[in-house]
């Protein structure tokens, strides 16, 4: 297999990433879609109220909880800086303990290594534990489709993600996968995955899938992860889930493959006290997640489990392109999904309105600029600005100023489109004159005189239309207040 160092891409021609291929248009109409599904609102509402409750009694009870935060964000910012320094390290390590190191410029390139990894060991079965990176790159759609002839059976284990593959579903939260999903449904989806009728009890659901993923898990020939962390001096690869599957997809089969965003490292192994501890508080309310693993390389003589054969896959897919911008700060994110949980419009629209694998406030930040701004203009608007990401974050990444940031990219490269820039330009200009702003209240209060007369106008009439598709129309005041303030109020 080919191993190759990375490439500086800030020095390099720009390149479109590959991945990411959903559609991510439409997020306002989704969205309105969404606000209006009652049955959504109330699995959003029910997880993410017990997510932030849970998160914050532990974070409470935690008293170094914001010297660890602001631990975690100068570690993310050390490392980014040295980024290609840890990368050659951990690739070093890996190689030094025998396993194989691949640098995957693109979802794509991903996609063609583990293809022909799985056609050189004449695989059939693939379990996968949870992983944001490949679910970012479709790669188990792009597996079947690309590899036909292999005729691959890829298994997601983590309950959640194996029901929402049943389904035919994608995740909606990045710690819980089917969050949209009430009981009813994932009764319904097991039960026609089992040919009979499950009763809608924990226990039996449970009972099932375990039974099931186990004649998965003995058959497999390749396990796929993610990583939640690198560690560059070692070489190990950290995983934390609540479910034992993750065990069984690293020790079982004969090879194991992970798929680690190049965000993911951390220099030092001691590093990973902070994060671990910041990343179940934040993400499930727990003090730890009921398994952490360390897997390093290969199983080694004498060791009694872990894979004959490891591959690290390092993948950018247009991370490298925020290095050293006014965005790197969103390679810090640690996906432990409490952004989602606090905000405003993820609480009302559930993560699938976003159309990308990632959703909530660091899914608004990240699609675009991994996708391309043009395709996901719509997201960094999908944000109230009230900043409960930023505080709700781990890492402390200031999601509304980068949400902000976005916003003015899309001015500059000119996705805002010149209606609404010369809009603003007027607004602009209007709130620097006062002779200008009085002549408009004047106008608009004349205006909206015979709307008034039919009962308060709620929406703008034709193309105005779309200002007002998300909001009422604010009624104007009988009188400005500079008048009031002259009359004595
Ligand atoms: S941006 Fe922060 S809060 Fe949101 S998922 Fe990433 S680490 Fe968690």
């Amino acid at each position: 297999m080919e191993t190759k160092k990375p490439a500086n891409r800030r020095e390099t021609e720009d390149r479109r990433p590959e991945g990411l291929t959903s559609p991510v248009e439409g997020f306002n109409d989704r969205a309105r879609r969404a606000v209006r599904d009652e049955e959504l609102h109330d699995s959003v509402e029910l997880f993410t109220n017990k997510s932030v409750a849970g998160r914050n009694a532990v974070l409470n009870a935690l008293p170094e909880a914001p010297e660890l935060r602001e631990r975690a964000y100068r570690i993310k910012q050390e490392t980014m800086a040295n980024l290609d320094r840890h990368l050659g390290q951990m690739a070093d390590a890996v190689e030094g303990r025998g396993g194989n190191v691949f640098f995957a410029e693109t979802g794509e390139d991903v996609v063609r290594y583990i293809g022909d990894l799985a056609r050189r060991r004449g695989a059939k079965v693939i379990t996968k534990s949870k992983s944001m990176a490949t679910e970012e790159i479709e790669l188990n759609r792009r597996l079947e489709e690309d590899y036909a002839d292999l005729d691959l059976e890829i298994v997601e284990t983590d309950l959640g993600e194996w029901i929402a593959q049943l389904a035919g579903d994608t995740p909606s939260h990045i710690v819980g996968p089917i969050l949209h999903m009430n009981r009813r449904r994932i009764t319904e989806v097991l039960s026609e995955t089992a040919g009979e009728r499950l009763p809608p009890d924990v226990e039996a659901l449970g009972s099932f899938a375990r039974r099931r993923l186990r004649e998965k898990f003995l058959a497999a020939d390749i396990g796929i992860t993610g990583a939640n962390f690198g560690v560059a001096q070692t070489g190990t690869i950290a995983t934390v889930t609540n479910e034992g599957n993750g065990r069984l997809v690293t020790s079982v089969p004969p090879v194991h493959v992970v798929v680690m965003g190049i965000e993911k490292l951390v220099p030092r192994f001691e590093d990973l006290s902070v994060f671990v501890r910041l990343l179940a508080r934040s993400g499930t309310g727990q003090k730890l997640t009921v398994y952490t693993n360390f897997v390093t390389g290969p199983r080694a003589p004498g060791e009694l489990d872990g894979a004959e054969e490891f591959h690290l896959i390092l993948m950018d897919n247009g991370r490298s392109e925020l290095l050293g911008t006014p965005f790197e700060e969103a390679l810090y994110c640690i996906r432990c999904g409490a952004c989602l949980n606090v905000c405003p419009v993820y609480r009302q629209t559930g993560g699938h309105a976003y159309g990308s694998t990632y959703s909530g406030p660091i899914g608004a930040v990240i699609t675009p600029l991994l996708k391309g701004g043009k395709e996901a203009k719509d997201l960094p608007h999908a944000s109230s600005l009230c900043g409960a990401c930023w505080e709700a974050c781990p890492v402390g990444i200031p999601l509304h100023d980068l949400l902000l940031k976005l916003r003015n990219k899309q001015v500059q490269e000119g996705i805002t489109g010149r209606a609404q820039g010369l809009a603003f330009k007027g607004f602009e200009n209007t709130m620097k004159n006062p002779a200008l702003y009085r002549i408009s209240g004047k106008a608009g209060r004349l205006a909206q005189r015979p709307l008034a007369k039919a009962g308060a106008p709620k929406t703008l009439p034709g193309p105005l239309g779309a200002w007002t598709n998300s909001r009422d129309l604010p009624k104007l005041a009988p009188k400005p207040f500079s008048q009031l303030w002259k009359e004595g109020i």
